[in-house]
């Protein structure tokens, strides 16, 4: 799709993007999932839609695990490997060494469980180094932590942090794809630099994972987070995942010990042993249901090639772009996202100063992306479900939208340049 750039764009037809998804390897997938009639959904990067076999899987751990083997499904259904084998399966995904994931709590409280492990990994260094614009939850919990720890940690939030990387740094906390503007940072590159400079690298996968191709065992990454409920379609809340590299495992304390953690937690000791491995990150009894719900959007994934996923993620994102730019490129959207495949997600974000109202105006069309202040228009390209179509047809809403005058000067105070 190279041509589809300048002129090209005039030869762009619908029933062009509907031979794409003729031919699309992946296209059997949509089938998978419960979508409403009417919808065009472009909002998996917030909250992934629910695959069809999630509702019978549930009702099932509910009836059959649950209402007939009771306290015995714990083992009977191997509830309590849960964490290790979903997070084992999330593992393949973000290209993890074997045995080193975990499905546990939420990112927010990873975040907080990994920061301060990797500062009692870095001892003598009091900076925990971030970038403008991290996901608020990264920054706070970072926050908060340093405060509760009151030995003079810092978060330093500074828009260069490659540049910033210094010998004060205990910890390069980075998000890997922005959940703003959908840019990606080179993973690789950017954990060698820190490694360079002393630093551990953390990373928040929650806008990666399910999306982008990940291979954390090469990079050699040291510490990841990330989220369940956005392109891993687990549910709302689903638990999150962390990984810990297998070098960094054995010295990996986490200031969280409960019990699931503890080296025996059904010998019932009264002092605090880890358990071996990334399982010593687990706290306390995992959520079964949310867990179960989660393992049907992995394994769904998983059988998803992620060279197709991406390859037709920037495709469907290059259409999208190219469409904005073609059908409302004199109606002061400005592309966010990175032009260039190489430095974005699979997502797509335009600001406007009327992103609000026009995203009001798409949602009530049927057309579901999301919108962050102040001015950020978001459109997540899920490349298992969205079909090239839907591109097509969510840019002619947003057209619609804009001759419709929806942000007129005298309803949202903004000027409409003259067209
Ligand atoms: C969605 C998201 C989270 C979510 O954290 P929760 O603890 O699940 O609320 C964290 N970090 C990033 C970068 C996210 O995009």
């Amino acid at each position: 799709m190279a041509a589809l750039t300048g002129d090209a764009l005039g030869v762009l037809t619908r029933d062009a993007l509907g031979a794409l998804d003729a031919a699309d390897k992946l296209a059997a997938f949509r089938d998978r999932f419960e979508l409403p009639e009417g919808v065009i959904y472009l909002d998996g990067n917030s909250l992934g839609p629910v695959p069809k076999e999630t509702p019978g899987r549930i009702a099932d751990v509910v009836a059959r695990e649950w209402g007939v083997s009771l306290i015995r499904a714990w083992t009977e259904h191997d509830w309590i490997g849960l964490p290790l084998r979903v997070g084992a399966k999330i593992g393949r995904l973000i290209g993890g060494a074997p045995d080193s994931t975990v499905v546990a709590d939420s990112t927010s409280v990873n975040l907080f469980k990994l920061l301060a492990a990797a500062l009692e990994m870095r001892p003598g260094r009091q900076t925990i180094l971030t970038e403008t614009g991290n996901f608020p939850t990264d920054l706070y919990m970072a926050q908060g932590l340093t405060a509760l720890l009151g030995r003079g940690h810092v978060l330093r939030t500074v828009d260069d942090p490659l540049g910033a990387l210094g010998a004060d740094v205990a910890v390069l906390m980075l998000t890997h794809v922005n959940y703003r503007s959908g840019a990606m940072h080179d993973m690789e590159a950017v954990t060698r630099a820190a490694h360079e400079a002393g630093a551990l690298v953390l990373w928040d996968l929650s806008h990666s994972v399910g999306a982008v191709p990940l291979q954390l065992a090469a990079d050699d990454v040291d510490l990841a987070v990330g989220c369940g409920y956005k392109f891993l379609n687990g549910g709302p809340g689903a638990p999150a995942f962390l990984y810990v590299a297998p070098r960094l495992q054995a010295g990996l304390k986490s200031p969280l010990t409960g019990w699931l953690g503890h080296a025996e937690p059904f010998a019932f000791g009264s002092v605090y042993r880890a358990a071996a491995g990334v399982a010593r990150a687990v706290v306390g009894t995992p959520p079964v249901l949310s867990l179960a719900a989660l393992e049907v959007g992995v394994d769904l994934m998983l059988r998803a090639p992620m060279a197709e996923l991406r390859a037709k993620s920037v495709r469907l994102a290059a259409m999208f772009m190219a469409l904005v730019g073609q059908e409302c490129g004199a109606d002061g959207f400005v592309l966010l996202t990175p032009a260039d495949a190489a430095l974005r997600g699979s997502q797509v974000s335009f600001a406007h100063p009327a992103g609000y109202a026009i995203m009001q105006a798409l949602i009530e069309r049927g057309v579901i992306g999301d919108f962050r202040a102040p001015d950020v228009l978001r459109f997540g390209l899920a490349p298992l479900y969205v079909r090239y179509v839907d591109v097509w047809d969510a840019v002619a809403v947003l057209r619609d939208v804009m001759r419709g005058g929806v942000w007129q000067e005298e309803r949202f105070g903004v000027r409409r340049p003259v067209t």
